[in-house]
Formats: C-alpha cells, structure tokens, sequence
C-alpha cells in the first residue's frame, strides 16, 4: 500500500514535487503535516482540518502509550478509528519525547528506561516495543526508536547516539518485517548532532538497514537557523532520491521554503497550533499578533483573501476581542488559520514546482514578507 513518486523536479534547485501513497490515501507532497499528539490537533476538529485541506496529521507515541493506553485504543482497532480520523496517520517513535519530557531517561542497548512525566512510573521502551505500540496504533507511517541527544552535544555523545539509533533501527526494522501486514511503512531517522560525517555515517548506516522512507531528526533542537538549514543541506543528497525525506519538527515559514529547495518532502511542527493558542498569526506578510490594540476595532479580516473558516467570517477585532478576554473560540478560529496557512502556503510551493517556478516564487515570498 505503500509508494513514493517524483511527479516534477525544479530545475534551478533540489525541489521537488511527489505523490505518497498510504493506506489511508494520497498525499502530495512537499506536504505539512499538522500535529495531533495525543490524538488530537489541538482544539481543532478532524472536519475543520479537512476544510483546511490537511491530509496527514501526526500523533505521538510517547504520549498516547502513556495515556489513554494501547488496551483502550486496540478496542477501536486503532488511532484513525478512535479520534474519528480518517486519513494518513504518521506517529511518532517517542525517542524525542523520552529525552525531552521523561524524567531521568537512561539509554542502553536494549532500549531506554525512562519515568512517565504523568506520573512518575517507570517504563522500557524498546525497539521492539516502539513498533507493537504504533502497530496498535494503526498509523500508515510509523517510526524508529532513535536517540535523541541535546544540543549542543559533544562529537563524542553524537557519535554514541549515532550508533544507538543504527541499532535500533536494525531491530526496530526486523521487529517491522515480522509484524508488517503491508499496512504501514517504517521509516529510518537520521542522527549524528551537528557533524556532518556523523550525519553522513548514519545515512549511509540507515540506507544499508533500506527503510520505506527517511526522516532527518535532531534538527530544530535549539541550534541557529542556518546550523540546521547546513546539516539538512548535508544530509538531505545523502539519502536515495526515490524515497520520502522527511524533516522532523521544522519550523518556520522561511525554514520549510529553504528545506523543500534542500530537497525536503515532509514536514511537521508545532509553530502554527501552539502559536495560534498564543495569539500569533501566520500571514504570507509575516506573523501579527492578535492582541495588538491597533486590531482593537479593526473591521478587516486577518489576513484579506485568506479562504479559512476564521477569515471569510470574522474580523480582527473580533478575533483579538476573543483572544484578550480568553475566550475559549479564540484558540480554535485562531488555529483555523495558522493551520491554512502552513497548508496552503506548502500547496502554492507543489504548484510552484510543478510549473517550474520554484525561483520566482521562492522570491516573491521572501519580498512579500520584507513589506
Ligand atoms: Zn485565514
């Protein structure tokens, strides 16, 4: 069920344009992944992502093993059926999580012991375990457990986290093979900090491991913009041009145009839910905050021509009125748009390529946030 194909290539880039095709459906890419973590695109409902055209969203692992529990969502036969959704699913593996939110995470090469931020018991992830819990989940894209490491990290630490997700891959991709029913693909994620060898070796590593598709981790843990933008120029040609690359947890308007002309075809992130929730709006003129007094009575919509829900009935008055007074609607017209515009904006870059105007578009976008 499972196939990637490059409909268009930019000529005066590494862009590209493609057609993934899951379980639950197609999806074209370069395409912008909402994220449900915990079953959930937070305040918004599987229709009004639809309305605005989202055709994969991710859920997360980590935080769905802890709560509500395999046992409770198996009874729905899986994620799609018991959040009422249903498209593509990716999940997440949950190693970014275990780092990040667990307490006191210890990694060996069984797998990693860490202590549910919940409630404070404790756990073992392993590679094995990784892919019974997404199988339970029933996502059409699953991934490997891989160590995640904070930034910045020694070349030595990177080195180690390098050859613990290469291990685990191996495991987690037999684990895969002995459990696959042609339901979901398996994706490999590249580590190797912010070393360009360490990310060339765990290409290379992944590649002979040949995985459905790659996903570059570790990026967007905190270095600058133009550290991450190098490591994925780096690690990006490394990886086979027939499969899906997959940027994890980036980013910004500007990062996602500069990562599809690295050759990037998936995205994920939470910038446009959580930001939303904060009042902050993506716009193709650049972010308005919403509680700015100037919108006090401001009859115009948010962003003039935007075909969102939020935007065809509401005005930014009425949305910085919601959001001061903390009301809860505020939170869903808001993510309404923010979630558009990521999608929207990611369909203009496929159209974009497709007609072999990548460059002229790519310009335009950075001239229309400089007004
Ligand atoms: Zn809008």
């Amino acid at each position: 069920m499972f196939d990637f194909k490059v409909i268009a290539e930019s000529e005066t880039s590494r862009a590209r344009a493609g057609i993934l095709q899951t379980t639950h459906g197609l999806v074209e890419t370069p395409v912008f992944m909402p994220v449900g973590t915990r079953g959930s695109v937070k305040s918004v409902s599987p229709e009004e992502l639809l309305a605005a055209d989202a055709r994969i969203i991710l859920g997360n692992t980590y935080h769905l093993y802890l709560r509500p529990g395999c046992d409770v969502i198996s009874r729905f036969a899986g994620l799609h059926q018991f959040m009422h959704w249903d498209g593509p699913i990716l999940t997440d593996s949950g190693g970014f999580q275990v780092f990040s939110l667990a307490k006191l995470a210890k990694v060996s090469e069984e797998g990693v012991i860490f202590q549910s931020h919940l409630d404070g018991s404790s756990h073992l992830l392993t590679p094995g375990k990784v892919i019974d819990i997404q199988n339970c989940l029933g996502a059409d894209i699953i991934m490997c457990l891989d160590d995640c490491i904070q930034y910045p990290a020694t070349r030595e630490d990177s080195l180690a986290a390098l050859e613990i997700t290469t291990k685990w891959a191996q495991r987690c991709k037999q684990a895969w093979q002995e459990t696959n029913n042609g339901r979901n693909a398996l994706f490999g994620i590249v580590q190797g900090g912010m070393f360009k060898d360490l990310r060339e070796r765990s290409a290379e590593e992944l590649m002979k491991i040949d995985f459905p598709g790659y996903a570059v981790g570790g990026l967007s843990v905190g270095e600058p913009a133009e550290v991450m933008l190098d490591m994925a120029d780096y690690t990006l040609p490394n990886l086979p041009e027939t499969k899906p690359r997959y940027i994890m947890g980036v980013g910004t308007p500007e990062n996602l145009i500069e990562l599809v002309a690295l050759g990037a075809d998936m995205f994920d992130c939470v910038l446009p839910t959580r930001n939303a929730r904060n009042g902050q709006m993506f716009t193709q003129y650049g972010t308005v905050n919403i509680s700015n007094a100037r919108y006090k009575d401001d009859t115009e919509p948010l962003e003039p021509g935007c075909e969102c829900y939020s935007c065809r009935h509401y005005s930014r008055a009425y949305l910085r009125h919601l959001y001061m007074a903390r009301e809860l609607l505020a939170y869903r017209l808001n993510t309404i748009h923010n979630i558009h515009h990521f999608i929207s904006f990611m369909k203009q870059i496929r159209e974009a390529i497709v007609a072999d105007e990548f460059e002229s578009f790519r310009k335009n976008f950075y001239r229309k946030l400089e007004n």
